[in-house]
């Protein structure tokens, strides 16, 4: 377990950096935070250091943005939108984990008891305007 306090998104997203650039594929990383707190900035850092150079914007009305241009893919879910957790399966979810590629959810709340085992847990809590306190939760750390 870790604690990084940040100051601005892009210190935000340089976490994520850190955190994915020694990915080898089949990481799943799961961000809990409130809304605003930094979840896509840090996925948008996740995908730089997979070698993605698309602009990672929020899933947040197609539920899953899929990047395939890096070393590995980029499975990226927000599921705050989602009704019921049987709508995973038609989206890709089962898919999407068992690709070899990276899976990261913002809002895995609402997937019920979808919920990967064996995953990195990221929290981001809000300490003011712009501080925030991410926890990192990896359990081969
Ligand atoms: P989420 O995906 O958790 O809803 P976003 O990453 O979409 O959050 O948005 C985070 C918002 O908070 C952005 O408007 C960003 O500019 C702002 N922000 C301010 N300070 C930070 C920080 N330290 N880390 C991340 N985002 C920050
Ligand atoms: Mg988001």
């Amino acid at each position: 377990m870790k604690t990084i306090i940040t100051h601005d998104p892009s210190e935000t997203a340089a976490v994520g950096e850190n955190l994915a650039k020694s990915f080898t594929g089949g990481e799943v990383v799961l961000l809990y935070g409130d809304l605003g707190a930094g979840k896509t900035a840090f996925v948008g850092g996740m995908a730089r250091a997979l070698g993605i150079t698309s602009r990672v914007t929020s899933p947040t009305f197609t539920i899953l943005n899929s990047y395939l241009s890096g070393r590995l893919p980029l499975y990226h879910f927000d599921l705050y939108r989602i009704q019921d957790p049987e709508e995973l399966f038609e989206l890709g979810w089962d898919d999407a984990l068992a690709s070899g590629g990276v899976v990261a959810v913002e809002w895995v709340e609402r997937a019920g008891e979808e919920v990967p085992h064996d995953a990195i847990t990221v929290t981001i809590r809000y300490r003011g305007d712009r501080e925030r306190i991410i926890t990192i939760d990896d359990r081969e750390e």
